[in-house]
Formats: C-alpha cells, sequence, structure tokens
C-alpha cells in the first residue's frame, strides 16, 4: 500500500452508500490512506449488509472463512470452515471498531438521489429523511443481492396466513407443528429448508429447477490452529492463499465444453440419482442443466432432509395462492399454515431504487434499461467520481467475492487519491474504453457455462449477463492493478471546461 496522504492536506468528500463487506473494506481502507473526510451512509439500523438482513436459520458462508474475510483484518479464531451468520457480521463488527469506522458510520440514512454537478465537481445527495449533501467522491456499496424478489403469484395477498422471505426472517413466527410451503429452493432455501423441517409437522417445497448440491465439508477450527494463527500470521496468509489458489483452478469448469465440467457433472448426476425413490422421482432431483451454469450449492443435510417423509417436492408450477393454500397447475390444493420465499433477490437491478444522475442529466437506471455495464464494473462513462463495488460484471461461481470487492477498493482508492496528488477534481472512464472493456466480458461470458441456456439469477430478463465476471479472478486482479491513464479522462480542479490529458 502507498503511504498515508500527509495530514492536513485537503482530501475529498467520500460518500460511502452500504455498510456491508464493500463498504466496511473502503472506509478501513480510506483511513489507511490518510482519509478521514468519508461518511458510510447505512440505510439499516446497523451494519453487516446481507449478513445483517440474512437471519433465517442456518444462515451460513458458503466461502470458507479463511478466505471470507478481509486480507487485512484475519481473523484468526473463526470457530470452523463455514461460519454461521451471526460469526460473521460479528466479525464485521469487530472490524468496524478495529478501524475506528464507528464516527464515520450514519446509519437509518438512506441515500435515495444523487446527481452529479459538473460546475462544482460533486454530487449533490438526496436522503430518505430529507437530508441534502454534497460529496465530491460517491462510492455505491450496495452489492447486488439486497431487494427480495417476491414473485407475482396470482391471490398472493389472500393467503392469510405467516408469509415472509428468507431475507425478511420473521423470528416470532414458530413453524413447530405447522404446515410449512415454501418457494424457490436456491442457496439460501437449501440453508433454511432443514432448520425447518425439523421442527414443522410437514413442508412442502415448491421447486421449479433442481440444483447440483454438494457435500459440505464443515470442520470446526481447532485450537491449535487457532493458537497457530494468532501466532504466526505469515501462515494464515498462507493458508488463507492456499484456498485462493484451489478456488481459482475450478475456474476451468465453468468454461463451455469444459471436460473436466463434464466429468464432474456425470459424477454428480450419478449420485444425486441414486436417492431417487417412488416420492422423489429423477426429474426432481438429478439437474439437467449444464454443472455451474448456476450457483452450484454446497450442504450435507440438503439430501437428507428432501428424504424425510414429511417433506414433499412439488415440481407441478404453482397456478394461484388462496386463502389457506397454493393451488399448482394440476389442480392440486395444497393446504399451508405459513409461506416462505427463498426466491432471491431482484440481482440485475443494481443500485435501484437509488435515482443516480450523471452529467448532462443522464439517468443511471435509463443508461442500464438493456442490462448494467460499467468498466471492470467499478466505473460508468458519464458519472465522474462515481465508484460501484460488486458492481455489474464482477460475481463469480468459483472464488470469493471479497477478493474481488478489495480489487475495486484499491482500484478506486488509487483514482481517489490521485485526485487528491495531482489536484484533479474528477475522474471518470471513458466511453471508449467502457464499451471495449464490455465487449470483451460480454465475448467471453459467451463461451462461459452461465451462457448454456438455463435460468439464472447472474441475466436479465432478455438473457444478458450482468452479474458475473467471465475470467479468472486473476486476470481481474492484473486488470485493476493500475488504472490505465487512457482509459480514463480527468478534470482540474479550477473548472475550465477544458479537459487535462490524462497523466
Ligand atoms: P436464488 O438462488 O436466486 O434462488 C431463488 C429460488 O427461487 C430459485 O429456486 C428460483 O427458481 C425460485 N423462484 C424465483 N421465482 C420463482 C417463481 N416465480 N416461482 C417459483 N420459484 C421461483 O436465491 P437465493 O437462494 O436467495 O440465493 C441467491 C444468492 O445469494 C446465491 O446464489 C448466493 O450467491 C447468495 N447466497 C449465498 C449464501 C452463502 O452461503 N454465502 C447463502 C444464501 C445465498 P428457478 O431457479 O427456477 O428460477
Amino acid at each position: 500500500m502507498a503511504p498515508p496522504i500527509e495530514a492536513g492536506t485537503p482530501t475529498p468528500r467520500v460518500a460511502i452508500i452500504g455498510s456491508g463487506y464493500g463498504g466496511i473494506a473502503m472506509g478501513c481502507r480510506l483511513r489507511q490512506a490518510g482519509i478521514e473526510t468519508f461518511t458510510i451512509h447505512e440505510k439499516g439500523e446497523g451494519i453487516g449488509g446481507t449478513w445483517r438482513d440474512n437471519t433465517y436459520p442456518g444462515a451460513a458462508c458458503d466461502v470458507p472463512s479463511a478466505l471470507y474475510s478481509l486480507s487485512f483484518a484475519p481473523k484468526p479464531d473463526w470457530s470452523r470452515t463455514f461460519p454461521a451468520q451471526p460469526e460473521i457480521l460479528g466479525y464485521l463488527e469487530g472490524v468496524v471498531d478495529e478501524f475506528g469506522l464507528r464516527p464515520h458510520l450514519r446509519l437509518r440514512s438512506e441515500l435515495t438521489d444523487a446527481e452529479w454537478d459538473d460546475a462544482e465537481s460533486c454530487w449533490h445527495l438526496g436522503f430518505a429523511d430529507g437530508r441534502r449533501e454534497d460529496a465530491e467522491v460517491l462510492v455505491a456499496a450496495t452489492g447486488q443481492l439486497y431487494r427480495p424478489h417476491i414473485p407475482a403469484i396470482a391471490g398472493l395477498e389472500t393467503f392469510g396466513g405467516p408469509m415472509f422471505h428468507s431475507a425478511r426472517w420473521d423470528h416470532d413466527h414458530d413453524p413447530t407443528g405447522e404446515r410449512v410451503g415454501v418457494i424457490g429452493i436456491g442457496a439460501s432455501a437449501i440453508q433454511f429448508v432443514p432448520p425447518v423441517a425439523q421442527r414443522a409437522y410437514r413442508t412442502t417445497l415448491f421447486q421449479r429447477t433442481t440444483n447440483y448440491v454438494a457435500p459440505k465439508r464443515d470442520p470446526e477450527r481447532s485450537d491449535a490452529a487457532k493458537v497457530a494463527f494468532a501466532l504466526l500470521p505469515e501462515l494464515q496468509r498462507l493458508y488463507r492463499w492456499s484456498i485462493w489458489l484451489r478456488f481459482e483452478a475450478r475456474w476451468v469448469v465453468f468454461r463451455q465444453g469444459s471436460r473436466l465440467g463434464r466429468l464432474l457433472q456425470r459424477a454428480f448426476q450419478r449420485e444425486i440419482a441414486k436417492l431417487a425413490s417412488d416420492d422423489l422421482p429423477l426429474e426432481a432431483l438429478v439437474p439437467d442443466h449444464p454443472l455451474g451454469c448456476r450457483r452450484i450449492l454446497i450442504s450435507s443435510d440438503w439430501y437428507p432432509t428432501l428424504a424425510r417423509p414429511d417433506v414433499e417436492v412439488v415440481t407441478a408450477a404453482i397456478d394461484h395462492v388462496e386463502p389457506g393454500a397454493v393451488v399448482t397447475v394440476d389442480g392440486r390444493r395444497h393446504p399451508l399454515d405459513a409461506l416462505v420465499f427463498g426466491t432471491g433477490f431482484e440481482s440485475t437491478g443494481f443500485l435501484a431504487p437509488i435515482r443516480i444522475v450523471g452529467r448532462d442529466g443522464a439517468d443511471l437506471h435509463e443508461r442500464w434499461a438493456d442490462g448494467a455495464e460499467a468498466h471492470l464494473g467499478i466505473a460508468v462513462a458519464g458519472f465522474p467520481n462515481l465508484f460501484v463495488l460488486y458492481g455489474p460484471n464482477t460475481n463469480l461461481g468459483h472464488n470469493s467475492i471479497v477478493f474481488m470487492l478489495e480489487r475495486q477498493v484499491a482500484y478506486s482508492l488509487t483514482l481517489i487519491r490521485r485526485l487528491v496528488e495531482r489536484g484533479e477534481a474528477s475522474v471518470e472512464v471513458r466511453p471508449d474504453a467502457q464499451a471495449r472493456s464490455n465487449r470483451r466480458i460480454q465475448a467471453a461470458l459467451a463461451g462461459s457455462v452461465w451462457a448454456e441456456g438455463c435460468r439464472s439469477w447472474y441475466k436479465t430478463a432478455s438473457g444478458k449477463i450482468t452479474n458475473n465476471w467471465p475470467g479468472p479472478t486473476v486476470q481481474y486482479w492484473w486488470r485493476t492493478l493500475v488504472p490505465r491513464a487512457s482509459d480514463l479522462r480527468v478534470r482540474p480542479v479550477v473548472h475550465s471546461g477544458a479537459e487535462r490529458p490524462p497523466g
């Protein structure tokens, strides 16, 4: 890391939106760079983003904790390989304290609109409570999975019983002895269904598409390992990178025509097929899409849960909901006391519903009407001094998002520091650079397994893959290592209307 900016140097006001992994990482790095003029705006009551929102039973990470932590804030005493949500949230709270971010935090501060002022070279920000503030730099750290998706099913409002989404779990509701219906069986559902099924009288799973679920090997971290990692930080770093490397090798599986992918897929299908029974026919169990086209899930209690006599998998599509029941297109009425949505998120609506207006009145959401795109997922042409974290095309199927977030933070920070050190008022990506990098991304995605005709949250309704990065993460690391001057357009502090050649 570059040395901190000299104390007393004027620095831009930075407004960070969101206090999940991305917003927190940005805050830590800004402080380390000697920039104190930042505020983290969080619409919720507490920090943590998705790890604050997703409190459903069984919520845990499916990336090993050693890699699912910030490289500069290691935690030697993670309790296990895949820790549960409270431990991850506790980790983030600890990072906020350790890096002194509390004074920078504004809770219940929901950004509703941001408008770029070219003359002043700043963003005018509007908040839900009517407050208005200005900031030279806007960092959008709202993530990809923050707005729950509830499908528009006819008659839903007539159901009458408890009904909630996995990311808005109703902890006052006790499923003990109830008939519980679950719509959707993605990464969230495979975690909350097993504990719910243990308590419910009967659990009915409305499954539209089945998934590949691999066993979850989740050992506890031994006391000896905790001590060793605490005493030898280098050992912990080595361990972290060994996981990253192992995961990085899995990238090949996500290319179309991968022989390894085909082998693994057949092995998976063979194993899953062994579980078929009269109640659980092959079609309900064995995915017919290529391995990796949708997220590969991990759980060791998913298939045993499906085999329970009090769990039913319904594959007929839902026709409508009526009081106390879901009715499927085959005419069957499924009586239920409670209905839980494991139906995922509005994943392609990046930054919605915040209204973001860039130079010359350009509306970000109109610009993204055919699918969001940004340069390296971070910068958007026409939107100066806007940096997006976990933006378009930066999600992964094979490795940790925390790695990607740290790259985005580093790239953004380099440019923010330049504003200070070179006396620049604004920096933005050139439209041609953004178009070029996105052509490359889309061309690479066309050869990825995600393009192979399955439905997933990685795509818009029209089929454009807006969420995933097509390459290995090392490629992303390389591309974000040094912002290329020729990709950027900068303006000096004294706004003359003229552009300064990039340097
Ligand atoms: P998801 O993977 O998008 O799954 C949504 C489920 O809802 C799918 O089964 C989908 O069916 C179903 N669905 C959606 N609309 C439906 C409709 N109209 N009728 C019937 N079914 C419908 O969502 P998620 O499980 O919340 O997971 C989203 C992502 O969050 C994951 O992929 C992962 O990246 C992240 N996550 C991570 C962890 C972790 O361990 N770190 C845990 C949970 C979530 P179709 O598949 O047929 O569309």
